[in-house]
């Protein structure tokens, strides 16, 4: 049988090990137990970590950010940027493996080999700025792959969509005023929730204007408004732009039992959204999607979150096929 969805899996990235701390390596450690004892993990293609090359983190980020976190995290810094970034002496690493990975799975996506995939890594990424480590974020995974498929690739049209319950300011940030990718978020209230960014009235400028869609949900809010937004928001927008690669930020802190927001949505909601996005990239972008792992901190519910999001790439795989 050939395998059509890959997933990004390695053991370096629990590597990255900060102690007590809401993004730890136990986050993996029980996604992964949950996919290899069900029937869905024989059927992926397992795609292993690689070391980015430099160039590819400098698609969005600065050299001279590289080298201070470099310096910084191997001369033992108990954290970089912020105070929430904490790092271990192998943080770097890994985080250049994040980004190496991702690159080796959107290959594969790009090339056809594999329809779609799923990266499962740590550290995530959407906070990260082109200068600056934030929200447990120090490289941009997911930016750095957009700007891979549209430099080395000739993708035009990116969609990414991100419903981790945090508003993806480095991502935002990284293609505003570009219309080549459009970057659409449903997050918490950022007058109430981390970083502050995201307001509707964020929609891009210059070329990018009316490329960025950000859509803050009040507090408690539930599957009812986030469906509603689903069909009557994200659909016909993603439908307009016609994107030729989808990307998710798939961050599962907005589930109603996740420690770190006020959103009080169901796996119901995850699935109605992970298969609109897959119809999006069956129609228009020939299945091509990628989903990267975000936020999501409640170990008890996360991996049954993940496994049927990927469960979901697997059926849309097969249907193209
Ligand atoms: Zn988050």
């Amino acid at each position: 049988m050939k395998r059509l969805t890959g997933l990004l899996t390695d053991p370096i990235y629990q590597e990255h090990d900060t102690g007590q701390h809401p993004e730890n390596s136990n986050r993996l450690k029980v996604i992964l137990e949950e996919l290899q004892s069900s029937d869905i993990w024989d059927q992926l293609e397992k795609i292993p970590a690689e070391k980015a090359e430099r160039s590819m983190i400098e698609l969005i980020h600065d050299a001279d950010y590289i080298d201070s976190i470099e310096r910084e995290i191997k001369s033992g810094a108990p954290f970089v940027g912020t105070m929430d970034c904490m790092v271990c002496p192998k943080t770097f690493e890994v985080a250049e493996q994040a980004v190496g990975g991702a690159l080796n799975l959107a290959k594969k996506v790009e090339s056809g080999e594999l329809k779609n995939g799923f990266a499962l890594v740590r550290p995530p990424g959407h906070h990260a700025e082109r200068k600056q480590a934030l929200g447990f974020c120090y490289f941009n995974n997911i930016a750095i792959c957009a700007e891979y498929l549209i430099k080395h690739k000739n993708y035009e049209r990116i969609l990414i969509m991100d419903f981790d319950v945090h508003h993806g300011n480095g991502t935002q940030h990284s293609f505003e005023s570009r219309k080549d990718v459009f970057y659409c978020s449903i997050h918490e209230n950022p007058t109430v929730c981390y970083p502050g960014t995201g307001f509707e009235s964020e929609i891009g400028y210059g070329e990018g204007k009316g490329y960025t869609l950000n859509v803050p949900m009040r507090s408690f809010s539930g599957d009812e408004r986030y469906l509603e937004e689903l069909h009557n928001t994200f659909i016909p927008a993603w439908s307009k732009y016609k994107p030729d690669f989808v990307l998710i930020s798939a961050g599962y802190d907005a589930h109603k039992d996740d420690p770190l927001a006020r959103i009080n949505i169901t796996n119901e909601t995850y699935r109605a959204y992970t298969r609109a996005l897959c119809d999006i990239a069956a129609e228009y972008s020939e299945g091509k999607l990628i989903s990267f792992l975000e936020g999501g901190y409640n170990l008890e519910v996360i991996p049954g979150l993940v496994h049927s999001h990927i469960r979901i790439q697997l059926e849309a795989a097969a249907t193209l096929s």
